[in-house]
């Protein structure tokens, strides 16, 4: 399942693929828009389901 986040400063809408969410998301802050280049802070629901993705993928391993 892929996400979906909107550029506050142009709109543009920024499809998030899953393991960007999974690997990525939940140690950063920003996103950068790929159409006005301009950071997006990242919404803390995103970051704690980022997480929890991580979590479960590693679990295992850890
Ligand atoms: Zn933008």
């Amino acid at each position: 399942m892929d996400y979906l986040m909107f550029c506050d400063h142009c709109g543009m809408p920024k499809p998030i693929v899953e393991h960007i969410m999974r690997e990525y998301f939940w140690i950063a802050n920003h996103v950068y828009c790929s159409n006005c280049e301009k950071p997006n802070q990242i919404p803390t629901y995103l970051q704690e389901l980022s997480l929890e993705m991580h979590r479960d993928r590693y679990r295992d391993s850890e």
